[in-house]
């Protein structure tokens, strides 16, 4: 199916239209598979969106889009789809949104019909200046598709008055704040770009001689693309069939990705900025053993994101490594669930405790982070139910006090745990015999520096610390019902 317009009801429904959403991005250059490429490249990176996928081609006279609801596996398998997605340029998106349903008219990559020719956009990332922007370019006359901050871009890029079209994007880019990981396809180019602290990754591949863009280094393997380099923070790199060019369109700042795709986002078996995942957070764990060690006879991970810091932490504390929960890896992260009832019940249906390893044992559990508590709470009962004598939980990363802007979705400061309660209030309310959480100077040794660095911060860490890397011209205007088309024609 091609793009559905939206109907009137779901029009009204705004709910679904959530401004801020993890994502994937994925785009190849010059090669006769393209399309089926992307929809491999777009299944590696299903972890950082999993409500809606879309493939945009060109076949060197025309675009070809096909952007659905749902998994990449379940969207983008079939001969018939992949074969209507002709043309040897491609861009692919997953999308991942939080709370109600995902709108069609947001699914991207976003298309547009400039006077120079079509442009296509997928963005991982959020803009903390796409409503400000969005709102000059409305009163100003332009016609909004989406609600996505995404949009704002091809607006920008329309009205500049540059002559080419990779000019036009660099004006269009100049004007954004906040995270951008950015894969566009033009009908004579593949263009990638990163904001000025490389807030989310991405990262350059190549296969059989031809330039591959993603946002993780799983995609690329996925594949057999060989690894050619990361995007560097505030990198623009155009890739035409002459080769990569790679332009510096902003003042150059110190680099600092998002210290969360570490401990969250990131698949383990991706490279970002040069570190293995797998690896970083298993030193989380480590480092978390010799900070807050337990008196215990088993460790036990919360799967699967807490896996690998979890055996970090048994290595480092000496203490044996157990599967003591089990994860169904047929229901969706806990996170999709629209409501908090729908989302408590997706815990329970998510994970189950494996009764021969945890009774009668003083255990300790590893998560990677922590955000409203949900899980923790029914992990901890489930596992006093299976017979734990005595259940400590630590968590490999510091409090989340600060909600984000940057597109990883935490959400709002009343509903983080950590911003409402001080330690012994957590631990009682997740029911622990003992709570403890990794110390910010642990995150940055376990990452491999000294400690984090005051004056110049290594990492965007705005959730821990309450440090934001960019301006956020758009706190205080909200609330996604605002932004709707129907209440700005009010
Ligand atoms: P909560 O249950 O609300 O405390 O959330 C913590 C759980 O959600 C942990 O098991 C994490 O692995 C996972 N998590 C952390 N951050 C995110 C995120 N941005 N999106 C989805 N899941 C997350």
């Amino acid at each position: 199916m091609h793009d559905a317009l939206p109907s009137a009801s779901r029009d009204l429904d705004l709910d679904g239209d959530t401004l801020r959403e993890e994502c994937g991005v994925f785009g190849i250059f010059g090669h006769p598979d393209a399309a089926a490429i992307t929809a491999l490249g777009l299944h590696a990176l299903q972890h950082r969106g999993q409500e809606a996928a879309g493939i945009v081609t060109f076949d060197g006279a025309r675009f070809h889009a096909e952007r659905k609801l749902g998994l990449v596996g379940d969207s983008f398998s079939s001969r018939e789809v992949i074969e209507r997605l002709t043309g040897a340029n491609a861009i692919g998106h997953v999308r991942y949104s939080t709370t109600g349903e995902t709108v069609m008219r947001n699914v991207q990559p976003l298309f547009a019909e400039l006077d120079a020719g079509g442009f296509a956009v997928a963005h991982n990332g959020n803009l903390t200046n796409g409503l400000t922007l969005r709102r000059e370019l409305i009163r100003e006359g332009a016609i909004c598709q989406s609600t996505t901050d995404t949009e704002v871009i091809l607006h920008l890029l329309a009205r500049s008055r540059k002559p080419r079209i990779v000019e036009r994007f660099l004006d269009a880019i100049r004007a954004l704040e906040g995270a951008f990981a950015l894969v566009c396809l033009s009908n004579k180019k593949l263009i990638g770009a990163r904001d000025p602290y490389g807030i989310r990754p991405l990262v350059i591949g190549e296969l059989d001689g031809r330039y591959i863009l993603a946002s993780e280094t799983c995609a690329l393997d996925i594949i057999g693309a060989r690894f050619v380099r990361d995007v560097e923070n505030g990198e623009v790199v155009v890739i035409t069939e002459g080769g990569i060019e790679s332009l510096r369109p902003f003042p150059a700042v110190p680099e600092r990705p998002c210290v969360f795709e570490y401990i969250y986002f990131a698949r383990p078996d991706s490279i970002v900025n040069g570190k293995s995942v797998y690896e970083a957070r298993k030193n989380l764990g480590a480092q978390l053993a010799a900070e807050s060690p337990a008196e215990v006879d088993v460790v036990v991970p919360v799967p699967d994101s807490g896996v690998p810091a979890a055996i970090g932490y048994a290595q480092a504390a000496c203490v044996p490594f157990e599967m003591g929960i089990i994860r169904n890896h047929y229901v969706g992260r806990t996170f999709i669930q629209p409501t908090q009832s729908v989302r408590e019940l997706g815990v329970r249906m998510k994970h189950s405790a494996n009764r021969g390893v945890i009774a009668g044992k003083r255990i300790v559990l590893i998560d990677d982070s922590l955000v409203r508590g949900t899980t923790s709470v029914k992990i901890v009962r489930m596992m006093r139910e299976a017979g734990a004598k005595e259940v400590h939980f630590r968590i490999a990363s510091p409090p989340i006090k600060h909600p984000d802007f940057y597109g990883i979705d935490t959400p709002e400061r009343e509903k983080l745990l950590a911003a409402t309660h001080d330690l012994e209030a957590m631990r009682a309310y997740i029911g622990a015999d003992s709570l403890a959480f990794l110390s910010i100077d642990g995150l940055y040794r376990a990452l491999g520096f000294a400690g984090r660095n005051a004056e110049r911060p290594q990492f965007t860490d705005h959730c821990f610390t309450g440090e934001y890397p960019t301006g956020l011209t758009d706190l205080g205007i909200e609330t996604p019902k605002r932004l709707s088309i129907l209440a700005e024609a009010d």
